[in-house]
C-alpha cells in the first residue's frame, strides 16, 4: 500500500484531498467549501479552520475517521458554529486593522475584480479579509465569489428589555473565508433593480460598516461605486480610512475621470496608496505577442496624479474572465494576486500607526 498523506492540522488541504477524496465532502461539512480552490493550494488544516472560525480538532477527527470507514462521519452542530458567533461569547465589536476603498473613475474598468483580486491575495498571505460592497450598480461581488444566498440576520443581543431589537446582518462567508456584504445579498432575486440616491446610499455604506457583524479583520475592502459622486465620498470622510486604491484602464477619458476622483480624494485628506491599471494590454495566447488594445497605458501619468505607485498592470485575460463568471474567482492561479497583497501590505505597513480603532455599533 502507498503512504498516505498524514492527516495532521498541518496537512495541507489540497494534497489531502489529492490523496482522499472524500476529504472535500468532510471538509464541506465543516462549511470549508473549499478544498478544490486556488487559496486553499497554500493552506492547511489548521489554517482554514482558523479562516472559517472553527476548532481544528474536531476537523482533523473527522477526516482521520473518514479516511478509516470510508465515510463521512456525522458532525456535530457545535463543531461547525464559528467561535465568533459562540453565544456568551458574542461580540458585537469588530476591529478592522486596515480599511481600504478601492474607487475608480468610471463603470467597467474592473473596479470589482481588482477588489476581488485583491481579497484572494490577502487570503492566500492568511489575512482575514472583508468586502463591503458598496457598489450597488451591480452584483459584481456576489457573483465574483459565487453568493447566491441572502445574508443572514441576528437581532442585536443587546437590546434593552422592552425593545424592539435591531436585525444585524451577518456577512456571507465566501469558500476562502472572505466576509461578504453587499446589497445584492439582501433578496434572493439578483436582477432586482437598485435605484437608491445618494443619500440612501450614504446610509447603506454607513449601514454596512457598522450593522453588519464583521470578524476582527486585517483588511476591510471597500467596493465603492464607480465615480466620484458626492456620496461615496462623504462617507469615506467620516470613515477611518487608511488608504485608498484607484483603478483605471488605458482610455483618456479614464485618466481625465481619474484625475477627477484624485482630487476629490486630495481634498479629503484620505491618501491613494497605489493605483492599478486593468486591461492594460493583451498578449496573444498563440504568438505571445502583446497588444494594447485601448490604447497606451497612461498608468505612470495617473499614478503621478494620484501620487502614489503603480501596484501593477493587468492583461485583459480570458481565463480570468471565466472564473470571474463562474463565481470561481478564488481559484485564480496567478501570481498577480500574490503581487497585488504584496503591494498593498508594503503601503500599509508604511503609514504611521493609527490608534486601534474599535467601530460602534449604533
Ligand atoms: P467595475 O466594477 O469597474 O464596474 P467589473 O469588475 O464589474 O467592473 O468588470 C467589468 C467587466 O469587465 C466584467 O465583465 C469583468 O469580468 C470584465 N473584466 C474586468 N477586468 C478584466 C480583465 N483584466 N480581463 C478581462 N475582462 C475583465
Amino acid at each position: 500500500m502507498s503512504a498516505h498523506v498524514e492527516i495532521t492540522p498541518e496537512t495541507n488541504i489540497r494534497a489531502l484531498v489529492a490523496d482522499l477524496p472524500i476529504a472535500e465532502e468532510v471538509l464541506s461539512e465543516f462549511g470549508l467549501h473549499c478544498a478544490g480552490c486556488g487559496v486553499n493550494k497554500y493552506e492547511t488544516i489548521a489554517k482554514g479552520a482558523e479562516a472559517h472560525g472553527l476548532r481544528v480538532e474536531p476537523i482533523v477527527a473527522a477526516l482521520t475517521q473518514a479516511r478509516l470507514s470510508g465515510r463521512v462521519p456525522t458532525v456535530m452542530n457545535e463543531d461547525k458554529q464559528p467561535l465568533r458567533r459562540a453565544p456568551g461569547e458574542f461580540n458585537r465589536r469588530a476591529r478592522f486593522r486596515y480599511v481600504v476603498p478601492v474607487m475608480s473613475g468610471k463603470g467597467g474598468v474592473g473596479k470589482s475584480l481588482t477588489t476581488a483580486l485583491f481579497a484572494v491575495g490577502l487570503r492566500r498571505a492568511g489575512k482575514k479579509v472583508g468586502i463591503l460592497d458598496a457598489d450597488i450598480t451591480g452584483p459584481s461581488i456576489p457573483r465574483l465569489f459565487g453568493l447566491t444566498e441572502p445574508l443572514g440576520l441576528e437581532a442585536d443581543p443587546t437590546t434593552p428589555p422592552g425593545q424592539q431589537p435591531k436585525p444585524l446582518m451577518v456577512p456571507a462567508t465566501s469558500r476562502s473565508a472572505v466576509e461578504i456584504v453587499s446589497s445584492n445579498l439582501l433578496t434572493d432575486k439578483e436582477d432586482t433593480a437598485m435605484i437608491w440616491r445618494g443619500p440612501i446610499l450614504s446610509g447603506v455604506i454607513r449601514q454596512f460598516y457598522e450593522q453588519a457583524l464583521w470578524s476582527d479583520l486585517d483588511y476591510l475592502l471597500i467596493d465603492l461605486p464607480p465615480g466620484t459622486s458626492d456620496a461615496p465620498l462623504t462617507v469615506l470622510q467620516s470613515l477611518a480610512v487608511d488608504g485608498i486604491v484607484l483603478v483605471t484602464m488605458p482610455q483618456r477619458l479614464a485618466t481625465m475621470i481619474v484625475r477627477k476622483a484624485a482630487n476629490l480624494v486630495h481634498q479629503l485628506k484620505k491618501p491613494i496608496v497605489g493605483v492599478v491599471e486593468n486591461m492594460s494590454y493583451f498578449v496573444a495566447p498563440d504568438t505571445g505577442k502583446k497588444y494594447d488594445v485601448f490604447g497606451p497605458s497612461y498608468a505612470d501619468q495617473v499614478a503621478e496624479l494620484a501620487g502614489a505607485p503603480v501596484f501593477a498592470r493587468l492583461p485583459i485575460d480570458p481565463t480570468l474572465v471565466a472564473l470571474a463568471d463562474n463565481g470561481r474567482v478564488e481559484e485564480i492561479d496567478d501570481p498577480i494576486v500574490d503581487t497585488l497583497a504584496a503591494h498593498l501590505e508594503a503601503a500599509m505597513a508604511a503609514r504611521p500607526a493609527k490608534p486601534a480603532e474599535t467601530i460602534s455599533l449604533l
